[in-house]
Order: structure tokens, then C-alpha cells, then sequence
């Protein structure tokens, strides 16, 4: 910056839109990035383009708070997440771009007997599904997280569900590469251009409108999360998923005192520190519908509650910065890649809370059903019909919580 960035080359180019594209997605967040990066790299397809409305990274992908993890309960869910995981673990290489993921573990706090239990199934169903997972009991968990409060009595510590390979990224870096590396591999990567309508004749796509112009495209993977609903509607299609808003949290730059990341078990908080020291936390979405990307007092005493209860030396710094973001949030929790009634026209959302630690899997899971029409192995659950035949993954409590 000192040099007035003089020299330095743009990421991606500043592409401007063709008259028409093999395989046009969507918004530009990190599943979107994702799945143009491995369409292109991993399924050696061409004539690609993204695009997006705003500017890259200014959705979600650049909003959360940042965990990654794959610690599921759930046949339908814990091997797409577990996937996603080793994805994560050698992503840097995959694009040659310091995302900065750190797998400084994730503590899911257990409070009562019964949670207990439930913690020790959802270990095991991860063992099983080749993922890591430890029980902690309350000694081992004050070792090493003695800041925590042991003497709380509505909610005393009993132990804790441990993954260690989980931990933090660098949200808008992994848009970042995801995006050059995209780019790198002949993807258009067109911002400022909103999607405003579909061409479609005798039931298939053959165009989207946007703010720059008709753009024919051969297949369409729409991936624009909490604008879901909105976006599909332009296709006629109404979807089983609401819009909220999800609040998070950062606390002025401390040094280094948090291990990993911790979850409160018995209400709706989570923290870890970024690498610039401030605490970074959040808990539960707003409890009304919006497309605001900003939320409301209450959530922020609620979770600012949660934080007391489990560590009270939160209460010694300072809020820096807070801000929103809008979740799709599916009935169940878990999210949808699938194809549409629509011939030509694919759908990736309803990640709810926790779609930042499945960009991977998602972009490689999406990419194969674009370029080969069939789910992969890995997320055959994530249908549509799961709402009308009842085979719900519902990962309430277990998966689906915030982050
Ligand atoms: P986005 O980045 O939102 O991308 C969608 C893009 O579509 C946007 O850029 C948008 O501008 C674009 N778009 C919308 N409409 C159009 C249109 N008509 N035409 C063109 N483009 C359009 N997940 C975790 O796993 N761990 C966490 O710790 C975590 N914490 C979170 C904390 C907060 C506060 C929030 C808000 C979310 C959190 N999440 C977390 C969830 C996660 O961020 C999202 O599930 C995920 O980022 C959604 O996918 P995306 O990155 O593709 O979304």
C-alpha cells in the first residue's frame, strides 16, 4: 500500500459479460467461487461465468464468523461435512492461497447427563464416518480452558465434545482463491450484475436477464444463499426456506487467550479469537423474517447473556463491530443441491447457520451435478423431494446450531 500499489495485478479480471455461456452461475460468495473453481479445474469445463450482483465476498462468505468443522450426527450430512473437511485441509495447496486455516479444534460444551449422551452418539457417529472426535470430562476441559465458568450452577460444566481438526479460515480469503483461482482457469468472473429473470421455453432455461443484459447459458447453478427464495422465484419456483438474519460479534484486538472454539452448550453461543486478537462470537439468528443485513437488540443481549454464563472475562472487552447476514434456512436444517422442475436449472442453498465450512464440498458437489447430471456420492440427501416424501435430515441440536 505504501507504494501506491503500484505493479500489483488484480486477483481475477474485471470481466465483462459474453453473449452466452456453457454454464452460468449465480452470486458470487463461496459456493458459487467454489463450484466455478472445481467445474473448471476438477471437471476440465469451459465457457464458465459467475455472477454477481455486488462485489465478491460481500455476501455471507464474508460475514461468519468464521468456523469450520464436521462434527454431524446425521447418515445424510456427517460425510458431505467430513468431505468438506479434508477439502479444507489441503485447500492452500488446491489454490496456492493462504486461507489461513487453522485447525485449532472446536469444544462443544456438554452441561447435563443427558447431553452427555447425546454428545457421545454424535462422536461415535462421527468415528464411524472416518472423522475425529474426543468426550472430555470437566478436569481435562478446565485444563485447557480454565477461563471458562466452572462454578456456574444453572449451568455447570460436565465436559465437553472435542474435534481437533476443526477451527477457524479466513472467510474473504478463501473467496479470494476460490475467485483467482477461477479466474486462472478461464472463468468470467462478472460483478455488479444482478440476476433479474430467466429465459425459459418449453420448460428449460436458455438465458438469465441481469442488470448488464441478456446472457445465454447452456446450464444455470443458482448459489446465492440468503437471496434464495427471491432468486428462484424469478423461475416460478417457491422453496421450502425462509430468510433470516444472523448476527455476529467482535471484540477490540487481545492477546492470545483462547485455545480454539468453544460452544455453549446450554444456549445459543459460540467464540474464537481471530488472528488480529479480537474475540470473535455469535449466537442465534433474529427471530422474525428479513432480508436486512442487519439485526436487532434483543439477539445481541441474548447472546451477549450466553456469553456471560460460560465465560464472564467477555464482559471485560470491548464490542468493537457487529453486523448481519441473511441465512436461507431451510425446515430441516440442512441444506439443498439439486436440480429444478426446470430443465438446465440447478439450486444450491438453504445452508442455514453453517454453509461457510461446506464451501468446499458444496463447489465440488455442485460442479459434479453440473457437469455430470447425477448427485454426488456424498450429498445424495440434499434433494428437494425430502419435503414432500418426509425423509427430513433433521440435524436440530446436533449439526443445524448456529456456526
Ligand atoms: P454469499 O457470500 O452470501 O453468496 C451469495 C451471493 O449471491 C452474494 O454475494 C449475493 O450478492 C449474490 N446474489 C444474490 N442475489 C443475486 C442475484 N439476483 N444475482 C447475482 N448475484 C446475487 N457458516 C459456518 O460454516 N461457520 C460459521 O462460523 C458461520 N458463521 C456465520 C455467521 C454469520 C453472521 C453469518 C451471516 C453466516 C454464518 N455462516 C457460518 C453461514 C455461511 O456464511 C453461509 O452459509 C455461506 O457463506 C453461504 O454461502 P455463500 O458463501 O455462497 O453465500
Amino acid at each position: 500500500a505504501l507504494t501506491g500499489h503500484r505493479g500489483w495485478k488484480p486477483a481475477w479480471r474485471d470481466a465483462a459479460p459474453r453473449a452466452s455461456y456453457d454454464y452460468v452461475i449465480v452470486g458470487g460468495g463461496g459456493h458459487g467461487l467454489a463450484t466455478a473453481h472445481y467445474l473448471a479445474r476438477t471437471y476440465r469445463k469451459a465457457r464458465i461465468a459467475v455472477l454477481e450482483k455486488g462485489w465478491i465476498g460481500g455476501g455471507n462468505v464474508g460475514r461468519n464468523t468464521t468456523i469450520i468443522r464436521s462434527n454431524y450426527l446425521l447418515p445424510g450430512n456427517e460425510a458431505f461435512y467430513e468431505l468438506s473437511m479434508t477439502l479444507w485441509e489441503s485447500l492452500e495447496q488446491e489454490l496456492n492461497y493462504n486461507a489461513m486455516v487453522s485447525q485449532r479444534g472446536i469444544m462443544n460444551l456438554i452441561h447435563s447427563d443427558a447431553q452427555r449422551d447425546a454428545y457421545r452418539r454424535r462422536g461415535n457417529a462421527m468415528i464411524l464416518h472416518g472423522a475425529d472426535a474426543e468426550l472430555l470430562d470437566a478436569g481435562q476441559v478446565r485444563r485447557e480452558a480454565p477461563f471458562l465458568d466452572f462454578g456456574n450452577a444453572r449451568f455447570p460444566i460436565r465436559g465437553a465434545l472435542v474435534q481437533r481438526r476443526a477451527g477457524t479460515a479466513r472467510h474473504d480469503a478463501v473467496a479470494w482463491g476460490y475467485a483467482r483461482s477461477a479466474d486462472r482457469h478461464g472463468v468470467d468472473i462478472i460483478q455488479n450484475c444482478e440476476v433479474t429473470g430467466f429465459d425459459i421455453a418449453h420448460g428449460r432455461v436458455r438465458a438469465v436477464e441481469t442488470t448488464r443484459g441478456r446472457i445465454g447459458a447452456g446450464t444455470v447453478g443458482v448459489a446465492v444463499a440468503g437471496s434464495s427464495s427471491r432468486v428462484m422465484a424469478l423461475a416460478g419456483l417457491r422453496l421450502p426456506i425462509e430468510s433470516h438474519v444472523l448476527q455476529a460479534f467482535v471484540t477490540e484486538g487481545l492477546k492470545p487467550v483462547l485455545p480454539g472454539v468453544i460452544t455453549f452448550g446450554a444456549g445459543h453461543f459460540y467464540v474464537s479469537q481471530s488472528d488480529k486478537g479480537g474475540l470473535v462470537f455469535g449466537g442465534d439468528i433474529d427471530g422474525y423474517n428479513s432480508y436486512a443485513q442487519r439485526g436487532n437488540l434483543p439477539v445481541v443481549e441474548d447472546v451477549c447473556e450466553g456469553g456471560m454464563a460460560v465465560m464472564p472475562m467477555i464482559g471485560r472487552a470491548r464490542l468493537l463491530r457487529m453486523w448481519g447476514g441473511v441465512m436461507d434456512m431451510t425446515m430441516d436444517g440442512s441444506p439443498i443441491i439439486d436440480r429444478t422442475s426446470v430443465d438446465g436449472l440447478f439450486f444450491n442453498g438453504g445452508w442455514c447457520y453453517g454453509g461457510f465450512k461446506a464451501t468446499p464440498a458444496s463447489g465440488l458437489a455442485f460442479a459434479h451435478l453440473l457437469a455430470t447430471g447425477e448427485p454426488h456420492a456424498t450429498a445424495r440427501a440434499f434433494r428437494f423431494d425430502r419435503f414432500s416424501t418426509g425423509r427430513m435430515i433433521d440435524e436440530k441440536g446436533a449439526g443445524a446450531q448456529p456456526n
